[in-house]
């Protein structure tokens, strides 16, 4: 069986992931401008609060953990430091993927190169 044959999918994959991932991140600026209009610039667990300068840190978690429910009043979003939105994550596996493009890269350098090196953690447990 030769296994060095192109796959043509792999690109047309690509580009499939690269839209949805595109469409998620205009998904989130859409619901993260909104909550920011909606809820004081404070983080729900530490109460560290935020100005311009710093709301970069500052980011939108789903209360139910789907990044898809976003109800017009807001009742699913909380606003959280990247820390506090971290550890609320540790304990949910099935939303790795999804708060990857939410978390700022310059905290997460390894998260992106080995989504599941948490899971294995968990697992040894
Ligand atoms: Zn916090
Ligand atoms: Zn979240």
């Amino acid at each position: 069986m030769p296994t060095n044959k192109p796959t043509p999918n792999n690109t047309r994959l690509d580009r499939v992931v690269a839209q949805a991932r595109r469409d998620a991140e205009q998904r989130e600026q859409g619901y993260r401008e909104r909550a920011l209009k909606m809820y004081p610039w404070i983080c729900g667990r530490c109460a560290r609060e935020f100005t311009r300068a710093n709301l970069h840190e500052l980011t939108v978690h789903h209360r139910n953990h789907d990044h898809d429910y976003n109800p017009p009043d807001g009742s699913n979003w909380e606003l959280l430091c990247v820390y506090c939105h971290d550890n609320e994550h540790s304990r949910y596996i099935d939303h790795i993927s999804g708060s990857m493009s939410s978390a700022d890269d310059t905290t997460h350098p390894a998260a992106t190169s080995s989504p599941f090196a948490g899971l294995k953690a968990l697992l040894k447990k």
